[in-house]
């Protein structure tokens, strides 16, 4: 039988739910259709005797525009982390702290040696344009990271062992090809906000966005294939065929490359994240841990001094987070962790490990936003790779192509 509805949004991230969250305030109906069996695409959390492990290592940062109107921040009880990291590199622990926010890190941030003054010249000569905002960044000749950072001067330690490292993990990448506008978008994000994570888990980011669509997401709905005609898009599921005047691709690149939405997808970066559980007593500074060393690990953290609902009680939770590309197995992820942690490592128990080879699209220069989702024929794409690969990205190219889905049915 075919079943006719005015559009359907294929996946149930957070671009497809941001997408159908908009339609519906614009009172067009959509059909929101996933493959797997819950809502939330990559922000999902596994609870593991009673810990919450996030499905890979990742922070919310309230200071993205896009949340503003989409997201009640207060009802997520956000759990900040501490505005600084803390470097281990060979002989020992610096930490660097954002004086604005962290005063009490003030004194170790002095003494950590990683600062020098030509360094730290280079990188307000490179940060300038941060200040300025979206538009000013968005006006830069786009380069590669690396090269943004060797023509503003900036080739010490603080490069090297800081944001280098730091970056690697937000990127999934390590190679410095990142678009530089990207880079300075995402300083100026973390900057402004301090990223957290919900109190029950980054499940309840797209938890929320569901709970108000009026019609649910179906889930284990796998979208076949997608037909265009002359009176509109035919959408092809195991069990029935729907016709809709226009279709959202919301799927990562990939799969959109896979349902002929868009012609290739970019290279993407994995991320693995080892979650243990151990006796309490870990640090509580909620900072997060970079290594100094380029170690394969690009960053641990005690994710329950941050938020304390993660583990339960006389427990606390780790995370552990490396690139797929390094090939760690759980043995090295361990070893890893007590050299970082400074840490006997036998009482901790490995809870879960979380691959995710398809975690971020690489955003290489130049960088684009804004880009229409229109791909011809009543079929439109949104989702992280049209935008920024993060939660902003998603979000805002989900509102963005259902304004203009709404525009192509006269809603
Ligand atoms: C490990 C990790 C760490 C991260 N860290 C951060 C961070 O700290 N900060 C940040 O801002 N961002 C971070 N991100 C990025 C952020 O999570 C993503 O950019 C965002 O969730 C992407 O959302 P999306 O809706 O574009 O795509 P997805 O979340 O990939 O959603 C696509 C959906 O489409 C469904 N689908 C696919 N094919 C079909 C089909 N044929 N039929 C029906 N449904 C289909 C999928 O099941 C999925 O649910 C991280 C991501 C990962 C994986």
């Amino acid at each position: 039988m075919v079943e006719r509805t005015d559009v359907v949004v294929v996946g149930a991230g957070l671009a497809g739910l941001a997408c159908v969250t908009e339609l519906q305030r614009r009172g067009v109906e959509a059909r929101l259709l996933e493959a797997s069996d819950a809502v939330g695409g990559r922000v999902r959390t596994d609870v593991v005797d009673g810990h919450l492990c996030d499905v890979g290592f990742q922070l919310l940062n309230p200071a993205y525009p896009a949340l503003r109107e989409l997201v009640d921040l207060d009802a997520l009880d956000l759990q900040p982390f501490a505005a600084g990291v803390r470097v281990r590199r060979r002989g020992g622990v610096a930490t660097l702290g954002d004086p604005r926010r962290e005063p009490r890190l003030l004194p170790a941030t002095l003494r950590s040696g990683l600062l020098r003054p030509r360094e730290l010249a280079g990188l307000a000569r490179w940060a300038v344009p941060v200040l300025g905002g979206e538009k000013r960044i968005m006006g830069l000749t786009d380069e590669s990271l690396a090269a943004s950072l060797d023509a503003a001067g900036v080739r010490g330690p603080l490069r090297r062992q800081v944001l280098e490292p730091f970056l690697a993990g937000v990127l999934a990448d390590d190679s410095g090809a990142t678009s530089s506008r990207y880079a300075r978008l995402l300083v100026r994000w973390f900057l402004l906000g301090a990223p957290a994570v919900p109190a029950v888990g980054m499940r309840a980011l797209p938890a929320q966005l569901a709970a108000r669509l009026h019609r649910p997401a179906e889930t284990g709905v796998r979208v076949q294939g997608i037909d265009r005609g002359v009176d509109g898009v035919t959408v092809r599921t195991p069990s029935e065929a729907v016709e809709a005047r226009a279709v959202v691709v919301a799927t990562d690149v990939q799969d959109a490359v896979g349902l002929g939405a868009v012609p290739a997808a970019p290279p993407v970066g994995g991320l693995v994240t080892w979650w243990f559980s151990t006796p309490s007593g870990m640090p509580q500074d909620r900072l997060l841990v970079v290594d100094g060393d380029r170690g394969p690990v690009v960053n641990t953290a005690v994710v329950s001094a941050a938020a304390p609902g993660y583990a339960p009680p006389g427990r606390d939770l780790v995370q552990v987070t490396a690139l797929a590309d390094a090939g760690l197995t759980d043995a090295e992820a361990s070893a890893q962790a007590a050299r970082l942690w400074d840490a006997d490592v036998t009482a901790w128990d490995l809870l879960v490990r979380h691959d995710v080879v398809r975690a971020l699209p690489r955003a290489v220069a130049p960088l684009r936003l804004h880009r229409s989702a229109a791909v011809g024929g009543g079929v439109f794409v949104c989702g992280d790779h049209r935008e920024t690969p993060s939660i902003q990205g998603a979000l805002t190219s989900g509102t963005r192509s259902a304004d203009e889905v709404a525009a192509a049915l006269g809603a």
